[in-house]
């Protein structure tokens, strides 16, 4: 292999570039995990873990990837053939409901045209012609990344609320997590489902479940088979700062140290900055002429953006283009949408000009891939971003803030 100059643009929608200061972290000893400095360390992280989800009860720390978190969340909180009610919004809910179905749950699954998220008003509905209660969970992928679609967590909770339906509330944030607004408290979220390598900037090798007191409650009557997976030995090691299994002693220094830098920014303005990189790429793309995957504008995702090509051009032969000649990965259209759609990633680790970066590789690479296309998508994207500051108070068009659009759904 002949060496590269320069840094690698890995503009997958995760994993994401991990900052020095993780990786440093990352290569520090690895210590005695029955040790008392590591205990002491546990105690720190799990603290300093609820304010990404915003909760005040437990997150749960898999050595896993978020396939396994995923799991952790059925299998704690359900029993053989319990009704699950989810939402067809693209590969990764298609994905979690083929486990569902191969651990022995009832999917009742609603069909989607992969550029929607979840209608609260299907939840309602759904959940209104429920009296006898038969569904006992709903699952929603919070930011669906082989699309670029963000459901409204909220407003589905408005939903179930509204239905006064005891279903729990189990949301996949694995690509969301520090990147766009979520509330796993006052959002009524039972489990909230994450990972390590998307927004919280870290490799990948750690899955997140964080739990509500119903959850909580649920898991000592769910009869699902589970070993690994179960939470009460984890929580029970956990409250004197120890895992039950070696846990990932390196990844959690990163993850200790990416949190630290997470709380110095802020998360309003992790979000903020997210939601400004998404609105200037939205800008280039439909500069080039270029189709949005996502055809609502209240669900743009902030965390990436899928672009549609042209009938007749390959994504796969553009990415291949672009990471021949500039050095930069760009994320495949996955399921239904593979050969259509390629995906740029803006999040985690990224600034104004590693967006300029990613937008002109991509304005070069579909160039040379003959995509019919109009040059100045990144003038454009170059414009918004010196036009607007990035101030959290610096309002992104086209996208509400997510209590507002709960409080409008409300009224
Ligand atoms: C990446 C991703 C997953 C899968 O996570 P793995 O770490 O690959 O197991 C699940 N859901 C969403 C929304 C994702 O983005």
């Amino acid at each position: 292999m002949t060496h590269r100059s320069g840094r690698h643009f890995l503009q997958i929608p995760g994993p994401t570039n991990t900052p020095e200061r993780v990786l440093r972290a990352i290569a520090a000893p690895t210590i005695d995990h029955r040790g008392p400095g590591f205990a002491e360390f546990t105690l720190d992280l799990l603290a300093a873990l609820k304010p990404v989800f915003k909760t005040s009860g437990p997150v749960i720390v898999y050595p896993s990837s978020g396939t396994g978190a995923w799991e952790g969340a059925l299998v704690n909180t359900l029993s053989p053939g319990d009704r699950v009610l989810a939402f067809e919004t693209g590969h990764f809910a298609t994905l979690w409901r083929a486990m569902a179905e191969r651990i022995g749950l009832d999917v009742d699954w609603v069909a989607g045209d992969w550029r929607h998220g979840v209608d609260p008003e299907v939840v309602a509905e759904r959940l209104a012609n429920d009296s006898g209660h038969a569904i006992k969970a709903v699952t929603v992928v919070h930011n669906e990344t082989s699309t670029g679609v963000a459901s409204r967590v909220a407003e589905v909770r408005q939903a179930i609320d509204a239905a006064s339906h005891p279903a729990l509330l189990l949301v996949d944030t694995i690509s969301s997590l520090a990147s766009i607004d979520f509330r796993h408290d006052e959002w009524g979220v039972d489990v909230t489902v994450g990972c390590s390598q998307k927004g919280l900037m870290l490799p990948p090798g750690i899955g997140f479940n964080a739990v509500s007191d119903k959850a909580l409650e649920a898991s000592h009557s769910a009869r699902l088979g589970r070993s690994y997976w179960e939470w009460a030995p984890i929580l029970e090691a956990n409250a004197r700062g120890f895992f039950p299994h070696t846990p990932p002693t390196n990844l959690l220094y990163g993850l200790r140290e990416a949190l630290r830098m997470l709380e110095e920014e802020g998360l309003d303005a992790v979000f903020a900055r997210h939601d400004r990189h998404a609105e200037a790429t939205r800008r280039a793309v439909r500069a080039w002429g270029l189709e949005i995957l996502c055809e609502d504008e209240r669900e743009y995702s902030s965390v990436l953006t899928a672009v549609l090509l042209p009938e007749g051009h390959d994504e796969a032969e553009l990415r291949r283009l672009i990471l021949e000649r500039f050095d930069m990965s760009l994320g495949a259209g996955l399921g239904k949408v593979a050969g259509r759609v390629f995906r740029i990633g803006h999040l985690g680790d990224f600034n104004d000009l590693s967006l300029a970066g990613t937008l002109s590789g991509v304005e070069m690479g579909l160039s040379l891939a003959g995509v019919p296309f109009e040059r100045g998508g990144v003038d454009a994207a170059l414009e918004y971003l010196q036009a607007s500051d990035g101030a959290p108070d610096d309002p992104v068009p086209g996208r509400l803030d997510a209590t507002e659009g709960a409080e409008r759904a409300l009224a």
